[in-house]
C-alpha cells in the first residue's frame, strides 16, 4: 500500500488521475481506517486551501479538512453558524476530535453523523472538484447515496470546502444529540434547527433529525406547521407531535428501540427550535 501526503491540490488530482481509480483520498482516517483499505492513499489534512475557515463573498467558507475542533473553537463559526460548533464538540472524543474532519464526515455518509446533520440544517452547500478539474456546488443533502454511502467518489473527487450563509440578526440555529454517554456514542437520535424570525413570527426555518433515513433528514412537514408562528408553548407542543409523527425510524438493539427514536425526534426538535429562536432575538447579532 502506498501513503502520499500532498502539499498542493494539482499534487492530489494528479495522484488520483494516475492510479485510475485505486487510490482514495483520506483526510484524519477516523472512519477509512476501520474499513477495507485501498492501494493507495492521498492524505489531503495538509493542504492549506482546504484546512481554513474564513469569511468570503458574505459566505462562510469550511475547508473540507478543517477538524472538528478547530470547527467548534472557530469564533466565526461560534457567532454565526452555532449549530456547526455544537455538532462538531459532540462526534466522539476529544482525541477524534483532534483529527477527524468535517470533509470526512460529510463523505463517510453515516446517517447521523453530527456535523453533517448540522450542515444540512444550515443549507450548507458543497464545493468539489473532480480529476478532470471540473468544480461543481452541491447542496450537501445531496451528495448522500444510501446507508453510509456518498454519491462523491473519493477516488475521482474531492470535497474542497463548505460554504454557510452566515446567521445574521433575526436568525439562529442550534444542534443538539441524546446518547447514551456524553462521550464516544453514537446518537440515538441528534437533531439541528436554523430559523430566522421577524417580529417574533417564524419566515424561515430548517429542521433536520437524524437517524432517520440514509442521509439526515429536513422534516418538511413539521417546517411547514411553523411558518408565521410564533415559537412559544403552543407551537413546540404542536411541534413535538408533528416532527415524531412525521418520521420512520429503525430500532436498534445496541442504542434504543424505534419508537423510543420515535419519541426523541419530537422532543429534540422542539428543543433545537426553541433554542434556535431565542438565539435568533432580533436584539442580538445573530447566534
Ligand atoms: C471512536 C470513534 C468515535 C466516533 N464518534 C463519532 C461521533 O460521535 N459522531 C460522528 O459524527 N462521527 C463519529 N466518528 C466518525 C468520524 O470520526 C467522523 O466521521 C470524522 O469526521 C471523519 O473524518 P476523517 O477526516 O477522519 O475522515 P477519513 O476517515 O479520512 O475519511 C472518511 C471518508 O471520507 C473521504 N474523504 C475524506 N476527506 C475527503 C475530501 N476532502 N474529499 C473527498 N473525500 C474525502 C475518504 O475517502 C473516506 O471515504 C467516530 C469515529 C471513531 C473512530
Amino acid at each position: 500500500m502506498s501513503y502520499l501526503t500532498v502539499s498542493t491540490l494539482e499534487e492530489a488530482l494528479t495522484s488520483l488521475s494516475d492510479s485510475s481509480g485505486k487510490a482514495r483520498v483520506v483526510a484524519g482516517a477516523t472512519d477509512l481506517f476501520l474499513q477495507d483499505l485501498p492501494h493507495s492513499l492521498v492524505d489531503l489534512s495538509a493542504l492549506p486551501e482546504i484546512t481554513v475557515v474564513e469569511e468570503k463573498d458574505g459566505l462562510i467558507s469550511i475547508g473540507a479538512a478543517v477538524t472538528h475542533t478547530a470547527a467548534a473553537s472557530s469564533s466565526l463559526i461560534l457567532a454565526r453558524a452555532r449549530a456547526l460548533a455544537e455538532g462538531c464538540s459532540a462526534v466522539g472524543s476529544p482525541q477524534i476530535r483532534n483529527i477527524g474532519t468535517i470533509g470526512g464526515n460529510v463523505i463517510n455518509a453515516a446517517p447521523a453523523a453530527d456535523a453533517a446533520v448540522a450542515l444540512i440544517s444550515l443549507g450548507a452547500e458543497a464545493v468539489l472538484i473532480d480529476v478532470n478539474r471540473e468544480t461543481r456546488q452541491e447542496a450537501v443533502e445531496n451528495l448522500y447515496w444510501t446507508y453510509n454511502r456518498s454519491l462523491v467518489d473519493s477516488s475521482k473527487e474531492i470535497l474542497l470546502r463548505l460554504l454557510v450563509k452566515p446567521c445574521l440578526g433575526g436568525e439562529g440555529s442550534a444542534f443538539t444529540r441524546f446518547a447514551v454517554r456524553r462521550a464516544l456514542a453514537l446518537p440515538m437520535v441528534n437533531a439541528a434547527a436554523r430559523v430566522k424570525l421577524e417580529n417574533g413570527l417564524v419566515k424561515k426555518v430548517r429542521l433536520v433529525a437524524a437517524p432517520v433515513r440514509p442521509a439526515p433528514t429536513r422534516l418538511i412537514q413539521t417546517e411547514e406547521l411553523v411558518i408565521n408562528q410564533p415559537v412559544d408553548k403552543d407551537t413546540l407542543k404542536r411541534v413535538e407531535v408533528s416532527a415524531a409523527g412525521e418520521v420512520e425510524v429503525r430500532g436498534s438493539q445496541l442504542r434504543c428501540s424505534a419508537r423510543y427514536r420515535q419519541h426523541l425526534v419530537g422532543v429534540l426538535i422542539a428543543r433545537v427550535l426553541k433554542i434556535a429562536a431565542d438565539r435568533a432575538d432580533p436584539g442580538k447579532a445573530g447566534d
